[in-house]
């Protein structure tokens, strides 16, 4: 596990299952438009919460690229979910900043509830074909520029699927 500080936020990198950190206050969601189960992260999330989260969800749907939305927690350890629409690599544009919205408005949501631990999938990396690595230096700088305005927020948790996607994110951070 690396972890890094930047400002009063700790920054750590893991290798894990989003759906399985019940030490932390709210897991972010690489959600679909229509905010539904769907698969990758999304179905992992959906199938620990249960049917509830679904029935929320969908009323606050459909968002854009770059948004986000609170949900609670319903059946998983977590209190709440951030559900963030990523961009799709090469169709939604200018898709650097679409991701950097997307960390920049779940960590405000984040702050805006009071949470203090939050954990993040490397959002648009999967389906949506963001290259890796470059999705790794959008998501730290943008957390990195961040950290000094979060009252709340103390931890910022990345779970990564593999070892390989860790190691990309562990290179990204040291790079920072
Ligand atoms: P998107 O549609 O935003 O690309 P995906 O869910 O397809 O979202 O994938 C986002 C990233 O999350 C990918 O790197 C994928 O390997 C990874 N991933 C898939 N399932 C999980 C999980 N249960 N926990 C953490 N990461 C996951």
């Amino acid at each position: 596990m690396t972890q890094r500080q930047f400002a009063s936020v700790t920054v750590e990198l893991v290798q894990g299952d989003i759906a399985n950190q019940p030490d932390l206050d709210v897991i972010v969601n690489a959600a679909n438009a229509e905010l539904r189960i769907g698969g990758g992260v999304a179905g992992a999330i959906h199938r620990a919460a249960g049917p509830g989260l679904e029935k929320e969800c969908i009323p606050l749907g459909p968002i854009r690229p770059g948004e986000a939305v609170i949900s609670s927690g319903h059946n998983l350890p977590n209190a709440h979910v951030i559900h963030c629409l990523g961009p799709v690599y090469g169709r939604d544009e200018p898709s650097d900043q679409l991701l950097a919205s997307c960390y920049r408005k779940a960590l405000e949501l984040a702050d805006w509830n009071g949470i203090a631990r939050i954990g993040f999938p490397a959002i648009s990396t999967g389906v949506f074909g963001y290259p890796l690595a470059d999705a790794a230096l959008v998501a730290l700088q943008t957390i990195r520029d961040a950290a000094p305005t979060l009252e709340t927020v103390s931890l910022i948790r990345f779970v990564l699927f593999s070892d390989a996607d860790l190691a990309v994110f562990d290179r990204a951070l040291k790079e920072l």
